[in-house]
This record gives C-alpha cells, sequence and structure tokens, in this order.
C-alpha cells in the first residue's frame, strides 16, 4: 500500500503572541511536513475564551506569514468547530464510553488519590440527588505505549496518571484532549510534531483515538524552551513576543535551538531562501532528545 501522504500541522493556541517557544514548534512542524513534500495546516486552537488575548489569533497568523511559515489550506478555528465536538461526545455518551460527572474540584482533591486523579466517583451513575457537571471518558487500568520518533518508547497507565477523564468542562467548554483528537482526524493529519510538554497527553489522545476508531499519527515531541529558573516558555512566564522586524535571525535562532549548524550568513537572507536552505538542512537525528532546554 502506497504510503499516506504526510500531512502536519501547527495548533497555537491564542493566548498571547507568538514567542520563541511557540516558534520553535512551528519551525519544526512546518520543517518536518515540508522536507517530506507534505502538507503543513495551520488550527487555531480558540477553546478557552477567558484564556485568550484579543487579536492574539490575528497577530500569530500575520506573524508566521511574515516568517515565511506559510500554510497550506484555510485554517480551521476551533471556536466554530462546538458541533463537531458535541456530536462526538454524544456518541460516546450514547456508547456508554463516556459519563456525566458531578464532582467538584474540591471534593476529588478530598478524594485524596496521589496527583488529582479521578476517583471514579460518577463512573457508575451520578450519585443520587446530584446534577451532572462534566463529562469524562472512562480509562482502562492498562498501559498504553507508542514510539515517538524522539523520545523513544512511552508508555503510560492512564488509571494511575489522572484516571477517567475530562472531555467537556463543568464550565460548558469542551475540553483540548476532545477538540484535539477530533480535529486531527478531521484534517487527516499524519504526523503531529509538538512540544514535550503535551507528551503527558498523548496516552490520553491515542485512548481517545481507539474509542473512536480513528487512525493514530505519527509523533515527535520537541523539545520545549525554558528559562533558566526552568519554567516554560508561555505567556504566563511572561516570554517576550517574536520580534516581527527580525524574521530570519530568529528562525535561525529556533533552528539551532533544534540542533542544526545554521551558517552565520544565512541570516541575511529573507525568510524564504532560509527556509528552503533549512527544509533540506532538516534532519530530525540532529534534535537534542531532552524535554526541555535554556533558551538563550
Ligand atoms: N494548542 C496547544 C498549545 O498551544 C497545542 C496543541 C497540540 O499541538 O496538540 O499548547
Amino acid at each position: 500500500m502506497p504510503h499516506p501522504r504526510y500531512i502536519g500541522r501547527f495548533a497555537p493556541s491564542p493566548s498571547g503572541p507568538l514567542h520563541f517557544g511557540s516558534l520553535v514548534a512551528a519551525l519544526g512542524s512546518f520543517l518536518d511536513a515540508r522536507a517530506r513534500n507534505g502538507e503543513w495546516l495551520v488550527r487555531m486552537e480558540d477553546l478557552d475564551p477567558p484564556r485568550e488575548m484579543p487579536g492574539a489569533a490575528d497577530d500569530i497568523l500575520r506573524t508566521l506569514e511574515r516568517f515565511g511559515l506559510h500554510h497550506d489550506r484555510e485554517v480551521i478555528y476551533q471556536s466554530r468547530r462546538h458541533e463537531a465536538y458535541q456530536a462526538v461526545l454524544e456518541r460516546l455518551l450514547d456508547a456508554g464510553l463516556a459519563y456525566p460527572c458531578a464532582c467538584t474540584r474540591r471534593e476529588i482533591r478530598a478524594a485524596g488519590l496521589p496527583g488529582g486523579i479521578y476517583p471514579g466517583t460518577c463512573r457508575n451513575g451520578l450519585p443520587t440527588g446530584r446534577e451532572g457537571r462534566s463529562i469524562r471518558l472512562r480509562v482502562e487500568n492498562s498501559r498504553i505505549g507508542f514510539r515517538d520518533r524522539l523520545q523513544g518508547p512511552v508508555e503510560e497507565n492512564l488509571a494511575q496518571q489522572c484516571g477517567d477523564f475530562i472531555l467537556r468542562r463543568a464550565d460548558g467548554l469542551y475540553a483540548y484532549q476532545l477538540a484535539v483528537v477530533v480535529d486531527d482526524a478531521a484534517q487527516g493529519i499524519t504526523d503531529i510534531v509538538r512540544g514535550a510538554d503535551l507528551l503527558d497527553s498523548t496516552a490520553r489522545q491515542i485512548w481517545l483515538q481507539r474509542q473512536l476508531d480513528l487512525p493514530m499519527p505519527g509523533y515527535l515531541h520537541l523539545p520545549v524552551a525554558v528559562k533558566p529558573d526552568g519554567a516554560k516558555l508561555s505567556k504566563q512566564t511572561f516570554a517576550p513576543p517574536v520580534d516581527p522586524k527580525q524574521p530570519t535571525p530568529q528562525l535561525a535562532r529556533a533552528l539551532r535551538f533544534l540542533g542544526h549548524a545554521v551558517p552565520e550568513e544565512l541570516e541575511q537572507s529573507p525568510p524564504i531562501e532560509f527556509l528552503d536552505w533549512a527544509r533540506k538542512a532538516w534532519n530530525p537525528a540532529r534534535l537534542p532528545a531532552v524535554a526541555a532546554i535554556e533558551a538563550r
């Protein structure tokens, strides 16, 4: 059988402008797709309005363009996909794979399982007199394994990691785990390249794919950029936005962060030329297989 065409993606949450950490994920996923003559899609994960910053989605898209990271097809916005998530949720509920849960965070904490694992209180029905607040997916006490192209074999037991996990939150918002699986499948994503901060979400996503009979994409989790104190670069840690006036030097910095030697004179080229060179130079074997690296 012919190998399915490569379709990759970059899926930012618009909680702020693009910073060095998100540029690394954008560049890594872009180059991996382009090096394989694949498509590269952008999906805006605007699922959680309270955590979003007005204008950030447009700002991210403009920055990607300015950096020469041109995407294929139209951008998908998760805020416009609620019907698709609801349909999947109902299918899981009807099949008894998911169930309503009445527990508050405080009740789950009070149950005292390590790491805030859900104790399964509502698994066999809501306690009398209580109403469902969130929707959870049943998990099993078994190992889920996959081979990450960079991190190697990874194995997790969801019952020991998180327990039955949330698909729709008590505030009515759809959970990232649900939306990401539904959309990766809807967009035909074959390869996911993203930051290693999402490595421990992957088993949950694979479990959900299995419940829905969806194909499993390949995974490559890149090292994430951290500050000297070990905190991930993010809006929450006040990572500065990338400078739209200096695209190529910052692309070069991101590619060096990903373990590739970049000749200094290339920093003078327009981003498109730089990326064309980088696509040919891209070699996943050069990627540092650690979860986090200090960004300098
Ligand atoms: N939206 C997620 C984030 O910005 C990334 C999702 C993914 O790549 O699976 O952290």
